[in-house]
């Protein structure tokens, strides 16, 4: 596979832009994820021509439309950083962006809780960045996260999982349209949605049955909103267990009634979180090797990710 493409406030990188000088280097996102993804660094205050160091700045006023003003001197950012900001959107709709990783709390660049203050300095409300506000307008489907919710390692792995998903999906699309692509890479994520919501599960199954119905860009554009919606819903214990138990079904006849009862009780206490998911998986994976299991050894579910990232390894 290619690497991935992922915007990326340019702080994050340990570039010096921000207001003081300094940079908010993340070491996980530069380093580790850095190895399979090429990043788009995008400051927002630096790229619409705001000087390093520069005075500190906040939202403020209508927490629904708010203006970004400097902090002391009350200089008003708005216009020119929506302007910028319009423009920089069109240059990343040519970058085939995977998703975006904003810094958080940031005025500019924070996607969530961002504070928004009043004329006299009062906190009144939590919003969003101006450039991420304008960037996830524009850009509705694609995964987003904030480096400060990425050290959830539910979260986290939850990101990656999607953005890793939308880089194959890309790959789908990159590809003369036809419907057979759809089925084949809907076979292929079918434990993976369920996974995530066995509503999804369910709508896309229906979709993909009557995939000869449909036009062809109807049904890539549903199959595409069903797939990024059904991601963005987090998988639980209890989720993955129901897909682990499913993918027991396939092994009834070669195992012994001591094999199944070791699976399903390595099932139980993953679902418990007494253990990690990764250790149910393995003895699976241990399973579809041996059996050389046809349509097993074809889900994206057993290895979504790369192994070195260690996203399965948490209880
Ligand atoms: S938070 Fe955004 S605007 Fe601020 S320095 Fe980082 S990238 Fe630039």
């Amino acid at each position: 596979m290619e690497k991935i493409k992922l915007g990326i406030s340019t702080c994050l990188l340990g570039e010096n832009v921000r207001y003081d000088g300094g940079h908010k280097l993340d070491r996980f996102l530069a380093d580790t994820l850095g190895q399979y993804v090429e990043y788009v660094p995008v400051c927002p205050e630096v790229e619409c021509g705001l000087p390093i160091p520069r005075e500190s700045m906040h939202l403020e006023g209508d927490p629904d439309s708010p203006r970004l003003v400097t902090i002391h001197t009350k200089q008003d950012m708005t216009d020119r950083m929506v302007q910028w900001a319009r423009k920089r959107i069109i240059d990343l709709e040519k970058e085939d962006l995977c998703g975006f990783i904003f810094k958080s709390d940031s005025p500019s660049s924070g996607m969530e809780r961002v504070k928004v203050y009043n004329e006299k300095g009062m906190l009144v409300k939590k919003g969003m960045g101006m450039f991420a506000r304008i960037f996830m307008e524009h850009f509705p489907l694609l995964p987003v996260e904030d480096e400060g919710r990425l050290h959830d390692p539910v979260l986290r792995e939850n990101f990656i999982e999607r953005i890793f998903t939308l880089k194959r999906w890309r790959e789908v699309l990159s590809k003369k349209e036809n419907r057979g692509n759809v089925v084949d890479f809907h076979t292929k994520h079918k434990l993976l949605i369920l996974s995530h919501s066995p509503k999804h599960y369910q709508t896309m199954g229906k979709l993909v049955a009557k995939a000869k119905d449909l036009p062809l860009k109807e049904l890539y554009q549903k199959y595409q909103t069903f797939l990024m919606e059904a991601l963005e819903l987090k998988t639980t214990p209890k989720k993955n267990a129901n897909v682990l138990i499913h993918m027991m079904g396939y092994f009834k006849e070669p195992l012994s009634s001591d094999e199944k009862k070791e699976l399903l009780e390595v099932i139980d206490h993953y679902r418990q979180e007494y253990i990690p998911l990764i250790v149910p998986i393995t003895l699976i994976q241990h399973y579809v090797r041996k059996y050389d299991q046809p349509y097993l050894k074809e889900q994206v579910y057993l290895n979504p990710h790369p192994l070195e990232l260690q996203l399965r390894n948490h209880v």
